[in-house]
């Protein structure tokens, strides 16, 4: 199999798609040919009507990029938002065997390939864990770097919307490495409170600070993803930590 530019438009055909959340569905896409990427990085997207009338977005990739070097499929995690073009579009139209178009891989600054196996650590908000998801997935994969200490704080509203929970729970218990806070923002406490991992709360600066405290030293990388608000308070929380602004990477999803 060949390998294709980058910066062409490419035709992707939709492999499986399955209901992750009640907001957010996980797409496996089949790529035209082999595609490397970098954990963290995105896809355009774009729709064209009959009337000629085109749509583009970017959607994270949350598979791992193994098999290395030359992926031959992609998933995304597409959270429907209320009037959203492209992401109702996904949920509602979008089935198995149809053909998308897509470009890419994009993006160079929230991608990590670690060469060293410094402590990471990430702060997601919501379908913000798509890219995160990539490089967790990454460290699982690679056995040079399985030992990479990682720290996740993950925010959802509720239990239902947590992304992910078996296979990041599963690391998190198997893995002392890994280590996993969920903090539940809109959650009943009879539903969640007694679940491993969850908090019934907001991330903020005194929770980091505190978790903090599983990595043994600051971390040298941290990433923070999510809707513009929520990245913006994560990174200035890190900041009044003294974590020094060099080593955050932040990737906004939307307003
Ligand atoms: C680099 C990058 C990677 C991304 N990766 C992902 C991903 O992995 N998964 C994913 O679901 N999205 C991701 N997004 C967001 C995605 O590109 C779209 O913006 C999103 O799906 C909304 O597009 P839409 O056409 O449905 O909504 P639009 O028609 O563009 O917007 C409809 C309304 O919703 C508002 N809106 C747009 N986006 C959001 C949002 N995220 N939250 C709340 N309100 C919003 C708009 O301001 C507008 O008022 C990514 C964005 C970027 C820049």
């Amino acid at each position: 199999m060949s390998q294709v530019s980058t910066i062409d438009w490419q035709i992707a055909t939709v492999r499986s798609i399955h209901v992750e959340s009640p907001r957010v569905k996980l797409f496996t896409l089949e790529l035209p040919a082999e595609t490397p990427f970098r954990a963290g990085q995105h896809f355009d997207v774009r729709l064209t009507a009959s009337d000629g009338y085109q749509a583009q977005r970017s959607y994270s990739v949350s598979s791992s990029p193994e098999p290395a070097p030359n992926p031959t499929s992609i998933e995304f995690a597409v959270e429907l938002i209320a009037d959203g073009e492209v992401s109702s579009y996904f949920h509602e139209a979008v089935e198995v065997g149809d053909q998308i178009e897509i470009r890419g891989p994009i993006g160079g600054h929230f991608t990590w390939s670690p060469i060293a196996a410094k402590p990471v650590m990430m702060i997601a908000g919501g379908s913000g864990i798509a890219p995160i998801m990539s490089m967790i997935r990454h460290r699982s994969n690679a056995d040079v770097i399985k030992k990479t200490p990682m720290l996740l704080m993950f925010s959802a509203r509720t239990e239902a919307d947590m992304l992910f929970a078996a296979e990041l729970e599963s690391i998190a218990v198997n893995d002392p490495d890994f280590h996993l806070i969920v903090a539940l923002t809109r959650s009943e406490e009879v539903a969640s409170g007694n679940r491993p991992f969850r908090h019934l709360r907001r991330i903020d600066g005194p929770m980091i600070e505190s978790a903090l405290s599983n990595l043994a030293t600051h971390p040298s990388r941290s990433y923070i993803c999510g809707g513009s608000s929520f990245v913006e308070a994560m990174a200035n929380h890190l900041l009044d930590l003294g974590i020094p602004n060099n080593s955050i990477r932040t990737e906004r999803f939307g307003p």
